[in-house]
């Protein structure tokens, strides 16, 4: 994209005092996390993996569990590290500029990346962390893939029997209430929303857009491909983020 938008970004990001970013998967693809929708997506590549972010397959198919499980143990997430979109997401916060970064990810690179945890709303959830779908025990990942490197293809809760999840909200599955109510809240507070790498696809996250603009924030889009929101924007950005994100939020 030209470097006048890029200049016209940061020019927003200059001004603004209440910065809330919302971001998706495409700020983690150059961390080796592919996103869903992307020309090298999950999904593109394979429509049929879309079954195993669905709660009723997962709940009603061991098969799906089994996949599910199969692809969290090779899942790129164990050893990604933040990469420079991330850290200059980070730079924003100790600019003092930071509202609110509100993520879809679920991958914790935010956090892992340096931010304070006050300012992160995971909407989505955290992969890192394991629930009990019927007794809500919860716990870390790591130790239940153990039991799925042992051998239990679809491991049972050591508690109650009940069917094991990564701690994320799958197609299908309630939203937990408090966390999208403050991170609408804090998207109406924006004086500039920041949408990072995110098709706009998913509601009701995707909202947060049409809110902050509705109560006066300026826009900023970065996303390879179009999104439904790119109208409403002051200005869309479909280059790179690790190397457009630096610039913007003044630390290159
Ligand atoms: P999405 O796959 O729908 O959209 C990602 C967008 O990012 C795409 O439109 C793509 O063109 C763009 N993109 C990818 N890499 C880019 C780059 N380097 N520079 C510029 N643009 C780039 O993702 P979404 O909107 O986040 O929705 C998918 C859902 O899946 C979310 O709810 C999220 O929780 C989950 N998810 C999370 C991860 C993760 O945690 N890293 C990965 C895959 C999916």
């Amino acid at each position: 994209m030209s470097s006048a938008n890029v200049e016209k970004a940061r020019a927003l990001a200059d001004a603004a005092r209440r910065v809330v970013v919302l971001t998706g998967a495409g700020i983690s693809t150059d961390s080796g996390i592919p996103d869903f929708r992307g020309p090298n997506g999950v999904w593109t590549r394979n429509p049929a993996a879309e079954r195993l972010s669905n709660i009723q397959h997962y709940r009603a198919d061991p098969e799906v569990r089994k996949a599910s499980w199969r692809a969290r143990l090779a899942s790129p997430a164990w050893t990604a590290m933040p990469n420079a979109g991330h850290l200059a997401l980070v730079a924003l916060e100790r600019r003092g500029k930071l509202h609110a970064l509100i993520t879809q990810n679920i991958d914790g690179l935010h956090l892992r990346a340096g931010h304070s945890p006050d300012r992160v709303i995971e909407v989505h959830g955290n992969l890192h962390k394991a629930v009990c779908l019927n007794c809500g025990w919860n716990g870390p990942m790591q130790a239940v893939l153990e039991r799925v490197r042992a051998g239990e293809d679809d491991p049972p809760c050591e508690h109650c029997g009940g069917i094991l999840k990564s701690d994320t909200i799958s197609f299908g599955q309630a939203l937990v209430p408090g966390v999208i109510e403050r991170a609408m809240r804090a998207a109406g507070e924006a004086d500039l929303l920041l949408s990072v790498g995110t098709s706009l696809q998913v509601y009701p996250v995707a909202g947060a857009v049409p809110i902050a603009r509705q109560a006066g924030a300026r826009v900023v889009i970065m996303n390879a491909q179009p999104t439904p929101y790119d109208e409403i924007a002051d200005a869309v950005l479909t280059g790179s983020i690790s190397e457009d994100l630096p610039r913007i939020c003044g630390i290159s």
